[in-house]
Formats: C-alpha cells, sequence, structure tokens
C-alpha cells in the first residue's frame, strides 16, 4: 500500500444538498483491486438523480458520487499488479465475473455488479477504489487532441449508446434514427454514422442539432416545431433518399424525457427495432400493441458490458468518434457548482472534473 498525500473527493451527504468535500479513508486495495489516480470524471445524468431528484443510491449515503472514470492505477493488490502504472477508463458497470448471469454472457444483469458512485466511492475525487476486473487500458501516447482525462466520458457516454447500437445490430443497410443528442445521443450519431447508417437527430434544441448536423446527421428534426405525423413523414422521405434496404427503422431513445420516449414509440414502423438508453422515472402513455401490429421490438440496455469497451474507444482513438465539441472541464473543487449548473441545463456539453485543474477564481461561467 502506498500513502497517498492529501486525497479527497467530494460526496452527496443526503438529497437535494450540495456535495460536500471529505478526506478519503485510506485506500487499500484488496488482492483483485486497484487504486486509481483519477484524471477525469464525467458528470451524467445519474448523478443528477441521486443528487436532486431523490433517486436511491445502492449504497447508504453519505457517498461519493461519479461513474465515468478514466485515470491512472498507483496502486493494486497482489493479484492486480501487472496493472500499476497503467492509464485505463473504469467500466460504468463492473460485473461480478462468476455468477449465473455473467457465466452465461449476461453480465449487464449482474446483480452483484459494482458501480463507482453507487455501491461505493465513485470518482468525484483525486482518487478511487475500484475491481481490476473489466478495466480498459488506454493505450499511450494518444493520438493528437486526446487526453486521459477526457476519455472518462467513454466510461459511459460513447460504451452505453455503443453497445444499444451494437446490440441493433445496426449496419449500412439502416437508418438509424436517435431521439435526444445531448450528452449520450451525440455520440451515438456519430457511432451510428461510423457503423455506416444514415442517421436521423431528433431533438428540442436547435444548437445540438445543429452540432450533431455536423457529426454524423444526415438529416436533424426540431421536435419543437414539427408533430408526429410530419416527423414520420420526413423520415419517410429521408430513408427512401438515403436509399437504405434495412428492415424497419433503428430507433434509439437516449433523452431520458417522457416526450422523447413518446416521440421514440411513436416513430416506429414494420418490423422497427426500439432500443431505451435515456432513463426517466416518468411513465408515459402508449399503445403497446404497435410492438404487436408492427412485429417490432424493443429493448433496453443497462451499460455496456467491459468486454465492449475496447472496441468503443478505438473509435474514438481512430477519429470515427469525437469528444471534443461534446464536453468542458472544470476543476474538481467546482464538483458542487458544476453538478448544479448541470442539472438546471446551464451547462451545455458534457462535463468532466479534473481533479489536477486548478479551481477559478470568479464563479464559473457556466454556474452562474
Ligand atoms: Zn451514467
Ligand atoms: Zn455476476
Amino acid at each position: 500500500m502506498i500513502t497517498i498525500p492529501h486525497a479527497y473527493g467530494f460526496q452527496l451527504v443526503a438529497s437535494k444538498t450540495p456535495l460536500r468535500t471529505c478526506e478519503l479513508p485510506a485506500l487499500q486495495p484488496g488482492p483483485d483491486e486497484v487504486v486509481v489516480e483519477v484524471a477525469g470524471c464525467g458528470i451524467c445524468h445519474t448523478d443528477v438523480g441521486f443528487a436532486f431528484d431523490s433517486v436511491p443510491t445502492r449504497h447508504h449515503l453519505p457517498l461519493i458520487l461519479g461513474h465515468e472514470i478514466s485515470g491512472r492505477v498507483v496502486d493494486a493488490g497482489e493479484s492486480a499488479s501487472t496493472w500499476l502504472g497503467c492509464s485505463v477508463i473504469v467500466p460504468a458497470v463492473i460485473p461480478c465475473g462468476n455468477c449465473p448471469a455473467c457465466r452465461a454472457g449476461r453480465s449487464t444483469v449482474c446483480r452483484r455488479q459494482f458501480m463507482p458512485g453507487n455501491d461505493g466511492n465513485g470518482g468525484f475525487a483525486t482518487h478511487v477504489l475500484v475491481p481490476a476486473r473489466g478495466l480498459c487500458a488506454v493505450p499511450e501516447p494518444l493520438p493528437q487532441g486526446l487526453t486521459l482525462d477526457m476519455l472518462s466520458v467513454v466510461a459511459d457516454a460513447v460504451t452505453t449508446p455503443f453497445e444499444a447500437i451494437r446490440r441493433s445490430c445496426l449496419g449500412a443497410d439502416d437508418v438509424a434514427v436517435i431521439v435526444g443528442v445531448g450528452g449520450v445521443g451525440a455520440f451515438a450519431v456519430q457511432i451510428a454514422a461510423a457503423r455506416g447508417a444514415a442517421v436521423v437527430a431528433i431533438d428540442v434544441d436547435r444548437e445540438r442539432l445543429e452540432l450533431v448536423s455536423l457529426h454524423g446527421a444526415g438529416l436533424v428534426l426540431d421536435a419543437t416545431s414539427m408533430d408526429l405525423k410530419s416527423m414520420k413523414a420526413a423520415v419517410r422521405a429521408f430513408t427512401k433518399e438515403s436509399a437504405r434496404n434495412g428492415i424497419g427503422l433503428k430507433i434509439f431513445e437516449m433523452s431520458g424525457t417522457p416526450a422523447g420516449q413518446t416521440t421514440a414509440f411513436g416513430l416506429l414502423d414494420h418490423g422497427a427495432y426500439l432500443a431505451v438508453v435515456g432513463f426517466t422515472p416518468k411513465a408515459i402513455e402508449l399503445r403497446f400493441s404497435n410492438l404487436m401490429a408492427f412485429d417490432a421490438t424493443a429493448r433496453g440496455n443497462w451499460g455496456c458490458p467491459p468486454e465492449q469497451y475496447p472496441a468503443a474507444l478505438r473509435l474514438v482513438l481512430e477519429g470515427k468518434v469525437s469528444l471534443t465539441p461534446y464536453v468542458e472541464f472544470h476543476a474538481l473543487d467546482e464538483a458542487p457548482a458544476i453538478l448544479e449548473a448541470v442539472a438546471n441545463h446551464s451547462i451545455r456539453r458534457r462535463a468532466i472534473l479534473q481533479p489536477k485543474r486548478q479551481q477559478q477564481n470568479h464563479t464559473s461561467e457556466a454556474a452562474r
């Protein structure tokens, strides 16, 4: 065990209260565990749910949130010593590896999984203690323009849509419709385009739509000025123009809003596939029988199995998925204000907390 000078983080003490800074307990890795010095930790909608919407964490509070972590392994247990010194991405969901679900290849439904910032302390911290199992090695040196802290968003915002798209078997003959092109959906657009699909993006935010039209979307639809019928017609015309012969649309709900879910379900056509990636605790009303009438498939995914991380990371390293337009950086010490800014939507991009970044003296632009 090494001694880490001044290891600290920001914990949630109670829902609807600001995060509070805390010293980390001594980080002693077990035989199969490692201590990661955090380079960056992305802030996810799920963190906002824990902090502001009373979504309960599986580990009792107080708890350090954050499950989109990249960093360097600075300490390792005896069975994990080969990781020492390596740069890594920590999967958002780390399966146990030997329960019936894991052995059946369904590791995302492992009931003994570990999610940093939910089952134990997470990455809004200088260091985090995690299982070594499933770590994704980051090859160095990184291509120009990419940094280890930036790659934190691969841990969830990139891999979760990657897995949804992989499961849909989306290919070059398909039209993909991405509903909600914020922090997660914008990466889905690029992943779908990298697989050769023609991509439609739907959102209520003009700026987001403009950005994704530069990064993979062939058609963007502003849901604030269109009803479902006109969206359907536009998608149909685009499908015809793009000459894709795939059977049925592949629709990906990434907004996590009742309106987005209603739109996504409403776009189902014959043989369609609907992937549910966004989360909202709110219910919607829908005609469930449409699945039967259209011979359609609806499916969700809880994260992404660690074995798929290297392939998702490769898309980023090869420049097929660009992160830069969609991320912004903030000092870890600003975590309470930044989480609040994400919650009230005054931050537009995926916010990444950096322990090594100096805190700004002034109130951050976004948090104002
Ligand atoms: Zn997340
Ligand atoms: Zn398991």
